[in-house]
């Protein structure tokens, strides 16, 4: 498993295993933007959908924001990145619900948390959750 940190200028990635580092960013205050978790570990061993399983990487927004809400100043309270095109947005929780909405108009089905410390996904159509 390997996880790799998208900056502005560059990127890192990093090997889980090895824990070797790839330097990509040399540039001091380069704003992380994206980190992408490559061989998610125990996806396809396990009794899930199919949406769940085709998924070799994931993608998890760093920029901190629901990329809605501040649009229009609004408040969120977890955010969620959505593994069909990437986009980072607001969870059930928070007022707007952006990515509930987001499934509904594109039906991109797989979204994972975007909150620190947590790995896992989410299958909107088959509501199943796993952790990588
Ligand atoms: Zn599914
Ligand atoms: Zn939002
Ligand atoms: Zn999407």
């Amino acid at each position: 498993m390997r996880i790799q940190y998208l900056f502005i200028h560059g990127s890192i990635s990093f090997d889980l295993k090895s824990s070797i580092a790839y330097l990509g960013c040399v540039q001091t205050g380069c704003t992380l933007i994206k980190s992408i978790v490559t061989n998610p570990k125990n996806m396809s061993d396990q009794n899930l959908c199919t949406h769940l399983t085709s998924i070799t990487n994931v993608q998890i927004g760093d920029e901190g924001v629901c990329e809605e809400c501040i649009k229009t100043g609004g408040l969120w309270v977890h955010l969620r990145t959505c593994q069909t095109c990437g986009i980072t947005l607001c969870c059930d929780q928070s007022p707007q619900t952006h990515m509930t909405k987001h499934f509904r108009h594109t039906n991109h089905p797989v979204v994972a948390s975007a909150e620190k410390g947590e790995r896992w996904l989410y299958c909107y159509p088959d509501e199943e959750m796993v952790e990588y």
